[in-house]
Protein backbone atom coordinates (compact mmCIF):
# COMPACT_ATOMS: atom_id res chain seq x y z
CA UNK A 1 0.00 0.00 0.00
CA UNK A 2 2.21 2.03 0.96
CA UNK A 3 5.11 1.91 -1.87
CA UNK A 4 7.26 5.44 -2.12
CA UNK A 5 7.81 6.22 1.50
CA UNK A 6 9.53 9.62 0.98
CA UNK A 7 13.57 9.55 2.31
CA UNK A 8 15.19 12.28 3.30
CA UNK A 9 18.84 13.18 3.44
CA UNK A 10 19.69 14.73 6.51
CA UNK A 11 22.04 17.47 5.92
CA UNK A 12 23.41 18.75 9.37
CA UNK A 13 26.80 20.66 9.30
CA UNK A 14 27.89 17.93 12.38
CA UNK A 15 26.93 14.76 10.74
CA UNK A 16 28.89 16.07 7.50
CA UNK A 17 31.52 16.98 9.35
CA UNK A 18 31.76 13.39 10.81
CA UNK A 19 31.71 12.04 6.98
CA UNK A 20 29.08 9.63 7.62
CA UNK A 21 25.68 10.16 5.84
CA UNK A 22 21.71 9.80 7.39
CA UNK A 23 18.41 9.65 5.67
CA UNK A 24 15.36 9.97 7.47
CA UNK A 25 12.34 7.68 6.17
CA UNK A 26 9.59 9.32 6.88
CA UNK A 27 6.75 7.13 8.04
CA UNK A 28 4.97 10.64 9.00
CA UNK A 29 3.76 11.19 5.93
CA UNK A 30 1.70 7.70 5.10
CA UNK A 31 -1.69 8.65 6.64
CA UNK A 32 -3.21 12.10 7.95
CA UNK A 33 -3.77 9.99 11.28
CA UNK A 34 -2.76 6.47 11.36
CA UNK A 35 1.01 7.91 10.81
CA UNK A 36 3.98 6.42 11.40
CA UNK A 37 4.77 2.40 12.79
CA UNK A 38 1.40 2.37 13.99
CA UNK A 39 -0.13 1.03 10.97
CA UNK A 40 2.47 -1.48 10.23
CA UNK A 41 1.97 -2.36 13.43
CA UNK A 42 -2.04 -2.99 13.10
CA UNK A 43 -2.26 -4.78 9.65
CA UNK A 44 -2.16 -7.82 10.52
CA UNK A 45 -3.93 -7.71 13.47
CA UNK A 46 -6.80 -6.39 11.20
CA UNK A 47 -6.49 -9.05 8.81
CA UNK A 48 -6.51 -11.80 11.36
CA UNK A 49 -9.58 -9.68 12.89
CA UNK A 50 -11.08 -10.43 9.37
CA UNK A 51 -10.05 -13.79 9.38
CA UNK A 52 -11.65 -14.88 12.65
CA UNK A 53 -14.78 -13.40 11.41
CA UNK A 54 -15.19 -10.34 14.22
CA UNK A 55 -16.06 -7.29 12.91
CA UNK A 56 -15.23 -5.03 16.37
CA UNK A 57 -11.85 -4.42 17.52
CA UNK A 58 -10.67 -3.75 21.04
CA UNK A 59 -7.16 -2.42 22.24
CA UNK A 60 -5.65 -0.66 25.04
CA UNK A 61 -3.59 2.64 25.83
CA UNK A 62 -2.91 5.51 28.21
CA UNK A 63 -4.87 8.73 27.45
CA UNK A 64 -1.98 10.15 25.20
CA UNK A 65 -2.24 6.67 23.60
CA UNK A 66 -1.36 6.84 19.45
CA UNK A 67 -1.87 3.22 19.40
CA UNK A 68 -5.69 4.06 20.38
CA UNK A 69 -5.54 6.55 17.96
CA UNK A 70 -4.41 4.72 14.99
CA UNK A 71 -6.76 1.48 15.73
CA UNK A 72 -10.06 3.57 15.62
CA UNK A 73 -8.76 5.31 12.52
CA UNK A 74 -8.36 1.98 11.21
CA UNK A 75 -11.12 0.24 12.55
CA UNK A 76 -13.38 3.04 11.03
CA UNK A 77 -12.05 3.17 7.33
CA UNK A 78 -12.52 -1.16 7.52
CA UNK A 79 -15.71 -0.49 8.71
CA UNK A 80 -15.54 -2.17 11.98
CA UNK A 81 -16.79 -0.72 15.52
CA UNK A 82 -13.65 -0.45 18.15
CA UNK A 83 -13.81 -0.20 21.96
CA UNK A 84 -10.29 1.40 23.50
CA UNK A 85 -9.95 0.71 26.91
CA UNK A 86 -7.88 3.66 28.18
CA UNK A 87 -5.66 3.55 31.44
CA UNK A 88 -7.03 5.44 34.34
CA UNK A 89 -10.54 7.21 35.50
CA UNK A 90 -12.87 9.56 32.67
CA UNK A 91 -11.05 13.44 32.88
CA UNK A 92 -13.05 15.84 32.88
CA UNK A 93 -11.25 17.23 29.97
CA UNK A 94 -10.37 14.72 27.44
CA UNK A 95 -6.58 14.49 25.85
CA UNK A 96 -6.56 15.55 22.16
CA UNK A 97 -5.71 11.66 21.56
CA UNK A 98 -9.18 10.44 23.28
CA UNK A 99 -10.91 13.01 21.26
CA UNK A 100 -9.35 11.76 18.14
CA UNK A 101 -10.17 7.89 19.24
CA UNK A 102 -14.06 9.58 20.12
CA UNK A 103 -14.31 11.33 16.71
CA UNK A 104 -13.06 8.54 14.81
CA UNK A 105 -16.09 6.22 16.59
CA UNK A 106 -14.63 4.32 18.92
CA UNK A 107 -16.25 3.52 22.25
CA UNK A 108 -14.07 4.49 25.02
CA UNK A 109 -13.81 2.49 28.61
CA UNK A 110 -12.29 4.34 31.05
CA UNK A 111 -10.37 1.60 33.72
CA UNK A 112 -8.77 2.29 36.60
CA UNK A 113 -4.73 2.32 37.05
CA UNK A 114 -5.29 -0.68 39.37
CA UNK A 115 -7.24 -2.56 37.43
CA UNK A 116 -5.14 -1.55 34.18
CA UNK A 117 -2.19 -2.73 35.83
CA UNK A 118 -2.95 -6.20 36.65
CA UNK A 119 -2.97 -7.09 33.03
CA UNK A 120 -4.04 -10.68 33.13
CA UNK A 121 -7.21 -9.95 34.78
CA UNK A 122 -8.11 -6.98 32.47
CA UNK A 123 -7.96 -9.07 29.49
CA UNK A 124 -9.84 -12.12 31.22
CA UNK A 125 -12.27 -9.34 31.99
CA UNK A 126 -12.45 -7.81 28.65
CA UNK A 127 -12.64 -11.15 26.89
CA UNK A 128 -15.70 -12.32 28.99
CA UNK A 129 -17.34 -8.77 28.47
CA UNK A 130 -16.40 -8.27 24.90
CA UNK A 131 -16.42 -12.02 23.71
CA UNK A 132 -17.38 -10.96 20.05
CA UNK A 133 -14.43 -8.14 20.19
CA UNK A 134 -11.10 -9.09 18.26
CA UNK A 135 -8.07 -7.63 20.95
CA UNK A 136 -5.24 -6.47 20.06
CA UNK A 137 -2.17 -5.91 22.70
CA UNK A 138 -2.01 -2.98 23.95
CA UNK A 139 1.31 -1.25 21.66
CA UNK A 140 -0.06 -4.12 18.87
CA UNK A 141 2.82 -6.02 20.74
CA UNK A 142 2.63 -9.29 19.24
CA UNK A 143 3.88 -11.49 16.39
CA UNK A 144 1.47 -10.47 14.16
CA UNK A 145 2.69 -6.35 15.17
CA UNK A 146 6.79 -7.65 14.80
CA UNK A 147 5.32 -9.31 11.51
CA UNK A 148 4.03 -5.90 10.21
CA UNK A 149 6.80 -4.16 11.41
CA UNK A 150 9.10 -5.66 9.37
CA UNK A 151 7.52 -4.70 6.59
CA UNK A 152 8.92 -1.14 7.20
CA UNK A 153 11.56 -2.15 5.10
CA UNK A 154 10.56 -3.29 2.44
CA UNK A 155 11.28 -1.38 -0.90
CA UNK A 156 13.71 0.82 1.11
CA UNK A 157 17.49 0.55 -0.38
CA UNK A 158 19.84 -1.92 1.27
CA UNK A 159 22.97 -0.14 1.65
CA UNK A 160 22.10 1.35 4.94
CA UNK A 161 24.72 0.47 7.74
CA UNK A 162 22.33 1.79 10.63
CA UNK A 163 18.96 1.44 11.17
CA UNK A 164 17.84 3.90 14.00
CA UNK A 165 14.79 3.94 15.72
CA UNK A 166 12.62 5.27 18.92
CA UNK A 167 11.79 2.05 21.17
CA UNK A 168 8.50 2.01 23.08
CA UNK A 169 6.96 -1.85 23.26
CA UNK A 170 9.71 -3.04 21.45
CA UNK A 171 7.50 -4.30 18.43
CA UNK A 172 8.90 -1.88 15.78
CA UNK A 173 12.61 -2.59 16.51
CA UNK A 174 12.18 -6.45 16.43
CA UNK A 175 10.38 -6.37 13.45
CA UNK A 176 13.18 -4.09 12.14
CA UNK A 177 15.93 -5.85 13.65
CA UNK A 178 14.28 -9.10 11.44
CA UNK A 179 13.87 -7.86 8.29
CA UNK A 180 17.43 -6.27 8.77
CA UNK A 181 20.36 -7.36 6.63
CA UNK A 182 23.43 -8.74 7.76
CA UNK A 183 25.55 -5.93 7.21
CA UNK A 184 22.91 -3.66 8.82
CA UNK A 185 22.83 -2.66 12.98
CA UNK A 186 19.57 -2.06 14.54
CA UNK A 187 19.67 0.61 17.06
CA UNK A 188 16.37 1.34 19.35
CA UNK A 189 16.77 4.73 21.45
CA UNK A 190 14.07 3.74 24.52
CA UNK A 191 11.54 6.52 25.05
CA UNK A 192 11.20 5.03 28.64
CA UNK A 193 13.19 5.21 32.03
CA UNK A 194 14.39 1.78 32.26
CA UNK A 195 15.60 0.81 35.81
CA UNK A 196 18.15 -1.83 34.54
CA UNK A 197 19.46 -2.58 30.42
CA UNK A 198 21.09 -5.95 30.99
CA UNK A 199 17.63 -7.21 32.00
CA UNK A 200 14.27 -5.13 31.13
CA UNK A 201 10.97 -6.33 29.11
CA UNK A 202 12.08 -4.64 25.95
CA UNK A 203 14.67 -6.53 26.01
CA UNK A 204 13.54 -9.62 26.53
CA UNK A 205 10.48 -9.25 23.77
CA UNK A 206 12.86 -8.09 21.50
CA UNK A 207 14.84 -11.13 21.94
CA UNK A 208 12.15 -13.80 22.03
CA UNK A 209 10.78 -12.33 18.74
CA UNK A 210 13.30 -12.21 16.65
CA UNK A 211 16.35 -14.55 16.01
CA UNK A 212 18.85 -11.19 15.09
CA UNK A 213 21.72 -10.35 17.04
CA UNK A 214 21.93 -7.60 14.47
CA UNK A 215 20.19 -4.68 17.63
CA UNK A 216 20.84 -3.06 20.43
CA UNK A 217 18.69 -0.37 22.43
CA UNK A 218 20.53 2.69 24.45
CA UNK A 219 19.06 3.91 27.18
CA UNK A 220 20.54 7.44 27.74
CA UNK A 221 17.88 9.17 25.85
CA UNK A 222 14.39 8.87 27.67
CA UNK A 223 14.82 12.88 28.89
CA UNK A 224 13.20 11.70 32.27
CA UNK A 225 11.13 9.24 31.34
CA UNK A 226 8.15 8.45 29.09
CA UNK A 227 6.66 11.72 27.67
CA UNK A 228 8.95 14.04 29.69
CA UNK A 229 10.96 16.32 28.27
CA UNK A 230 12.92 19.56 29.00
CA UNK A 231 14.20 23.26 27.46
CA UNK A 232 16.88 21.40 25.54
CA UNK A 233 14.98 18.52 23.53
CA UNK A 234 12.44 21.22 22.73
CA UNK A 235 15.19 23.86 21.85
CA UNK A 236 16.81 20.77 19.43
CA UNK A 237 13.24 19.73 17.97
CA UNK A 238 12.35 23.50 17.46
CA UNK A 239 16.38 23.86 15.13
CA UNK A 240 15.99 20.88 13.69
CA UNK A 241 12.33 21.80 12.22
CA UNK A 242 14.18 25.46 11.33
CA UNK A 243 16.85 23.88 9.69
CA UNK A 244 15.82 20.63 8.11
CA UNK A 245 11.95 20.96 8.19
CA UNK A 246 11.44 17.53 9.58
CA UNK A 247 9.26 18.17 12.38
CA UNK A 248 9.37 15.56 15.03
CA UNK A 249 7.22 14.73 18.25
CA UNK A 250 8.59 15.43 21.93
CA UNK A 251 7.60 11.37 23.15
CA UNK A 252 10.03 9.41 20.89
CA UNK A 253 11.10 11.14 17.12
CA UNK A 254 12.17 13.88 19.05
CA UNK A 255 14.69 12.00 21.51
CA UNK A 256 15.24 9.60 18.65
CA UNK A 257 17.12 12.45 16.17
CA UNK A 258 18.15 13.96 19.56
CA UNK A 259 20.44 10.98 20.57
CA UNK A 260 21.76 10.71 16.94
CA UNK A 261 23.14 13.99 16.85
CA UNK A 262 24.98 13.21 20.55
CA UNK A 263 26.22 10.05 18.89
CA UNK A 264 27.25 11.91 15.92
CA UNK A 265 28.81 14.49 18.40
CA UNK A 266 30.69 11.58 20.32
CA UNK A 267 31.83 10.09 17.18
CA UNK A 268 30.02 7.04 18.02
CA UNK A 269 29.61 6.48 14.03
CA UNK A 270 32.33 5.54 12.16
CA UNK A 271 33.59 7.87 8.97
CA UNK A 272 31.68 6.16 5.79
CA UNK A 273 28.39 4.73 8.33
CA UNK A 274 25.29 4.84 6.33
CA UNK A 275 22.57 5.96 8.67
CA UNK A 276 18.44 4.97 8.32
CA UNK A 277 17.14 6.99 10.87
CA UNK A 278 12.82 5.68 11.21
CA UNK A 279 10.58 8.92 11.85
CA UNK A 280 7.61 6.76 13.03
CA UNK A 281 5.41 9.50 13.41
CA UNK A 282 2.92 10.78 16.13
CA UNK A 283 3.13 14.22 15.52
CA UNK A 284 0.04 14.57 16.66
CA UNK A 285 0.85 13.95 20.58
CA UNK A 286 2.64 17.36 20.75
CA UNK A 287 -0.90 18.48 20.76
CA UNK A 288 -0.66 18.21 24.01
CA UNK A 289 2.01 20.37 24.39
CA UNK A 290 0.67 24.38 25.78
CA UNK A 291 0.34 26.45 22.29
CA UNK A 292 3.49 28.07 21.44
CA UNK A 293 6.04 25.41 22.40
CA UNK A 294 7.05 24.53 19.14
CA UNK A 295 7.55 26.34 15.97
CA UNK A 296 6.11 23.69 13.53
C1 LIG B 1 4.24 3.90 19.24
C2 LIG B 1 5.38 4.66 18.76
C3 LIG B 1 6.70 4.19 18.87
C4 LIG B 1 7.05 2.93 19.61
O1 LIG B 1 6.91 1.76 18.88
P1 LIG B 1 7.06 0.36 19.59
O2 LIG B 1 6.82 -0.61 18.51
O3 LIG B 1 6.00 0.29 20.65
O4 LIG B 1 8.40 0.28 20.20
C5 LIG B 1 7.72 4.94 18.30
N1 LIG B 1 7.46 6.11 17.68
C6 LIG B 1 6.21 6.61 17.59
C7 LIG B 1 6.01 7.92 16.94
C8 LIG B 1 5.13 5.90 18.12
O5 LIG B 1 3.89 6.43 18.04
Amino acid sequence: MYKNIPIQPLGTRLIRANGFTADILRLDLIHPVVSGNKWFKLKYHLTEAAQSGKTKLLSFGGAHSNHLVAMAHMAAEAGLRAVAVVRGEEPQLYSPALRQVQAAGARLVFVSREAYGNKKTLMHQMQSEYPDHYIIPEGGQSELGVLGAGEILHGVPTHYSHILCAVGTGTMLAGLAGAALPHQQVIGIAALKIADPLNNTLQTFTASHTPSGRWQILYDYHFGGYARKDPELIRFMNNLYRTESIPTDFVYTGKLLYAVHEMAQNRYFVPGSDLLIIHSGGLQGNRSLPPGTLDF
